[in-house]
């Protein structure tokens, strides 16, 4: 079972931050994260940022007025990937007003996140 400690547990989201609390930095094109989403019907843009875990305490983003998807950047590459799709749900939660909380948002990205990366699925591929 895993315990997870007070100091060390999993970095929050936050939502709706303004564009301006962040410091976008150049995509270096290390990892497939892509620039812009379709989310149901809105376009998001992707950025990264190197200091929004020191500014917030936290991995990723998401302001569903904007539609900013915010990925600090000094996560590693699985937390970014996971972290993305996390903000993806988060969209999909308010836009669809399903009303998820966070917690139950962070188990459905780290499960399809695990089943995704444990199985190299990149089904939607042409
Ligand atoms: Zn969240």
């Amino acid at each position: 079972m895993k315990t997870i400690h007070t100091q060390q547990s999993k970095p929050t989201c936050e939502h709706n931050v303004t564009a301006s609390t962040f410091v976008p930095t150049p995509d270096t094109g290390e990892y497939d994260i892509p620039e812009q989403l379709q989310i149901m019907g809105h376009k998001y843009t992707i950025y990264k940022s190197n200091t929004l875990n020191v500014t917030d305490n936290t991995s990723a983003m998401v302001n569903t007025s904007l539609h900013h998807i915010i990925i600090d950047n000094n996560f590693s590459e699985s937390c970014q990937r996971e972290a993305l799709l996390h903000e993806i749900i988060e969209a999909m939660n308010y836009h669809m007003e399903l009303e998820l909380e966070h917690h139950k948002i962070t188990a459905l990205s780290e499960g399809l996140f695990a089943v995704l990366h444990n199985n190299g699925l990149t089904f939607c591929k042409e």
